[in-house]
């Protein structure tokens, strides 16, 4: 393998950079399969500008590397049978591991981004959640789980997502509230516990990149991902890429003021914030003064639960339109939410933006959204169409997790694999 950090680019001799092309060469062909797949050599050779006896070669040491797979040839109109390639949804393996707020989640996840098996571990009491308990428990339970499910297939490293201001790149979690950690050097209490490389990544970005691969952003190289339920945060995504800034703070935008009502104040910043005026906790909590919800939380995981019954008593059913009430709160909701869409649509421009989050489960007012955003931002009403749900609804902690270790293997096939 070979270290560029270490290497000046004029030192890389003529033979290293034939490998790094037909690398770079072997990574458009993964995409073009993903993109399109399956498909025949000769629309790989269409799609990727690349010459037939390239995509030849190329196709078949990724075939023999286990990434791209060949189906039945189909019935020829004209000439040889064309065979269909895909990409390999079960040889190589992404293992993805959520850290959240009551669960560890984690599960198999194949080149294509499907999820192949997952599993589930409650946290126990409070003092289970420092980060040495929850990586030692989360470390036993992937070893068995590893032993039952692995079954002969390749895999080839481990992405742990988590919550909160994280800097992946230093593998460490700066600061996350719920669980009480700050400045916890997660990567390094994971070495050796889980199966390496290991690639940390912050859940909001995590999300984004899947949906950047396997989702809603597949067919544009830039997008805003809103992420908004019990947590609220962005990630931009430019050139295919999630931008992060210095230290890793971009995509904060729980403190951007979204209604001037004088009732509703975030302590922190004095505005009518996103986080005080459209998080799922404060819609909840709304809802419950409002006598909406019964006045206890349902337990620990009450923001989600109470929100999906909010939902339900403002949808119509039988005879009946649906309680007036909760259809204000979430309409009010959507349109706040909407406000600070707007904001990002003017800054960024974005090619489209992708909703994650409780946001979603109240789909029938993303119309409500989408209207706030054409009325405030400059782009006007053709803005709506480019707001759209990410595709992969409240189960994706685990595919997330996984991505960029994927995507390693995606960009950087041959480095992915130790065959540079
Ligand atoms: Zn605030």
């Amino acid at each position: 393998m070979i270290n560029r950090s270490d290497q000046p680019q004029g030192l890389i001799t003529p033979g290293q950079r034939a490998e790094y092309m037909r690398q770079g060469n072997a990574s458009a062909v993964l995409r073009a399969v993903l993109a399109y797949g399956p498909v025949s050599r000769a629309e790989i050779a269409r799609h990727t500008g690349l010459s037939a006896p390239s995509v030849t070669k190329l196709t078949s040491t990724l075939i023999e590397a286990g990434l791209l797979g060949e189906l039945a040839p189909m019935e020829p109109t004209q000439g040889r049978p064309r065979v269909p390639l895909r990409v390999d949804p079960e040889r190589t393996v992404a293992l993805g591991v959520h850290f959240g707020l009551l669960r560890t989640t984690f599960g198999l996840v194949g080149l294509d981004g499907r999820v192949l098996v997952e599993r589930e571990l409650a946290h126990g009491g409070a003092e289970e959640l420092t980060p040495a308990r929850l990586a030692a428990r989360a470390a036993e339970g992937v070893r068995t789980f590893l032993d039952e499910k692995l079954a002969g297939r390749r895999l080839v490293g481990t992405g742990v997502s988590v919550g909160g201001w994280v800097d992946g790149a230093r593998g460490v979690v700066v600061e996350h509230g719920p669980l009480g950690w700050r400045n916890v050097d997660l990567l390094a209490e994971l070495t050796g516990k889980l199966p390496g490389p290991l690639v940390l990544e912050q859940t909001v970005r995590a999300i984004a990149r899947a949906e950047l691969w396997f989702g809603a952003g597949r067919e544009v190289d830039d997008f805003a991902l809103v992420f908004i339920g019990n947590v609220l945060g962005a990630a931009i995504v430019v050139d295919r890429t999630v931008h992060r800034g210095p230290g890793a703070a971009a995509g904060g935008i729980e403190h951007l003021p979204v209604t001037d009502d004088p009732a509703v104040r975030c302590p922190r910043c004095r505005t009518g914030c996103l986080s005080v005026a459209a998080g799922d906790l404060a819609l909840v909590a709304e809802a419950r003064a409002a006598g909406l919800l019964d006045s206890a939380p349902s337990g620990p995981a009450g923001g989600s639960l109470d929100l999906e019954r909010l939902v339900a008593a403002a949808r119509p059913a039988g005879s009946g339109s649906g309680d007036e009430r909760a259809q204000r709160l979430l309409r009010r909701r959507a349109r706040r939410a909407g406000r600070a869409v707007a904001t990002l649509v003017d800054l960024l421009n974005p090619s489209r933006v992708v909703l994650a989050g409780g946001i979603l489960v109240a789909e029938e007012y993303l119309d409500d959204l989408r209207a706030e955003v054409a009325e405030r931002s400059h782009r006007g009403a053709a803005v709506a169409e480019d707001i759209v749900p990410a595709v992969f609804g409240a189960r994706t902690l685990v595919r997330s997790s996984a991505v960029p270790v994927l995507e390693r293997v995606i960009t950087e096939p041959f480095t992915a694999l130790g065959l540079l």
